[in-house]
């Protein structure tokens, strides 16, 4: 598969599943960004998800079976699904490409939502409309599952020439798209010499997962005894999470490949010259990951609900009820997934992970359901699981589990982290019926 085919529409999806609704009896004929487009059809309550991921196909599917005549449209820009959870495996082919990229018009058509291929653009939150590529959508409940968005402009301001080098050179791969063929590609071809991954501040998706990306292509770099080194260029103190079980690995398993550099926050990026400066020293790479600070996905900037500091500035992330999911200003509008904001003053966010993203759509589905049928609203939590691969032969992996409980005095959430540390066969075997059964929940397979 290259990269074409990932971009490229199927036919079917193409013509079928967006030119149906679009060119549905009350339809405009000239479709502009200023047309009402998916006329209403009678009192159906209509929610519209922006965003169709984890959390976005989860919450469609739950809502679809929790509210029998609810109508609802889920927009999303790829035409075909790409998973982040098990991608680090997919780049040393530990599995194939069918294994992380699917159908996505499939559970659309099992579970009975309209699935339309656009780009979301902004919104009109005081019309209850929200702009696409194709046009206005009208809703009653809104929810925003857009994932994240890199946010270059904090290495390069608005040097237009400096963030497109340094996406199309030393792409993080970290959201859906092209740039995960891409990395495959570089991985694949990696002659030797020094790769620099940078990992972003804290709070940012899936912690664990760039530390599982340097050990699997520590891995493929001593089975083909590639002359190559990995330098991880951290922010944080130390490895986290699950710091023991990384550390060994790197001490265990690629002594002479991986270098951790700890307190490593970047401070400027030179891409065309290939240097990089931190608080832990300067660095030189003959070839680079580079992961930017991550924020909340642009449509929540667009919909004016990115919360502030309390000097005023942007925190990057949804302003939203810790407890109830929705937007603190407009409790018409929801949030799931890596887009969420702060939750509690202990742990701060809940991580970043599609266990997280595909459990709250689930519960927000149901806290509209609650509120459409006039029930009281229950306030739920999560929990989280991740199991990060560190060999691939023999086939190996670490954990890490969070879980969270109301604390009674200050009704505060409350975060446990329980790491697995040592490395064993069985937690890979986990790990595959941990997939199974979350592509089972939301795409249908
Ligand atoms: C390498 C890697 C490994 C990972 N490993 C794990 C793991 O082992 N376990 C785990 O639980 N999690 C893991 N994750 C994290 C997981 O992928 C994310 O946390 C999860 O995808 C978040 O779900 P989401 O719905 O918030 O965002 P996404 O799944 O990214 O979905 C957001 C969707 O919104 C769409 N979108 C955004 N903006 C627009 C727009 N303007 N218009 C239309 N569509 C738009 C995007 O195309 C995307 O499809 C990993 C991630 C990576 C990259």
């Amino acid at each position: 598969m290259n990269r074409r085919n990932f971009l490229m529409t199927p036919p079917a999806l193409a013509l079928g599943m967006v030119a149906a609704p679009l060119l549905s009896q009350a339809a405009p004929a000239i479709l502009t960004p200023a047309s009402r487009i998916l006329p209403r059809d009678g009192a159906r309550p209509r929610i519209v998800i922006c965003g169709g991921g984890w959390g976005g196909m989860t919450a469609a599917r739950y809502l679809r079976e929790l509210i029998p005549n609810a109508d609802v449209v889920l927009l999303e820009r790829n035409p075909t699904f790409w998973s982040g959870p098990m991608s680090n495996k997919w780049l040393i082919d530990v599995v194939s490409t069918d294994f992380v990229h699917h159908d996505a018009q499939r559970p659309a058509n099992v579970y009975g939502y309209t699935r339309l291929i656009t780009e979301v653009v902004g919104f009109e939150r005081d019309k209850k409309q929200v702009r696409t590529a194709h046009g206005l959508i009208d809703y009653d409940f809104l929810i925003l599952s857009g994932g994240i968005r890199n946010a270059y402009d904090a290495w390069f301001g608005n040097d237009q020439k400096a963030i497109d080098y340094t996406r199309n050179h030393f792409p993080s791969a970290y959201i859906p798209n092209a740039e995960m063929l891409a990395l495959k590609q570089k991985v694949q071809n990696f002659k030797g010499g020094t790769l620099v991954m940078t990992l972003p501040p804290p709070p940012h998706r899936c912690p664990p997962s760039p530390y599982e990306r340097a050990c699997l292509i520590a891995w493929h770099i001593k089975k083909n005894k590639i002359p190559g080194k990995i330098l991880i260029l951290d922010p944080k103190p130390k490895v986290a999470p699950i710091s023991m079980g990384y550390q060994t690995a790197f001490r265990e398993l690629y002594p002479d490949i991986i270098t951790h550099v700890p307190n490593a926050r970047v401070q400027e990026v030179d891409p065309f010259n290939k240097r990089i400066k931190t608080l832990a020293g300067e660095f030189k790479f003959d070839d680079a990951i580079l992961m930017p600070p991550h924020q909340a996905a642009e449509m929540v900037w667009q919909a004016g609900l990115i919360g502030t500091t309390p000097d005023g500035k942007p925190t990057g992330w949804a302003d939203m009820h810790p407890r109830l999911y929705h937007a603190r200003s407009d409790d018409s509008v929801y949030f799931v997934g890596d887009l969420m904001g702060a939750i509690s003053d202990q742990f701060g966010h809940y991580p970043k992970s599609g266990h997280v993203a595909n459990y709250i759509g689930k519960i927000v589905a149901q806290n509209i359901a609650e509120r459409i049928s006039g029930k009281e609203v229950v306030a739920r939590l999560p929990d989280n699981l991740c199991y990060m691969m560190v060999n691939a032969d023999p086939r190996e992996a670490i954990s890490v589990k969070f879980e969270y409980e109301v604390d009674a005095a200050s009704g505060k959430v409350h975060q446990t982290q329980i790491d697995v540390d040592v490395r064993t066969e069985d937690l890979v075997k986990e790990d595959f019926v941990w997939i199974k059964e979350k592509f089972s929940d939301f795409l249908a397979i």
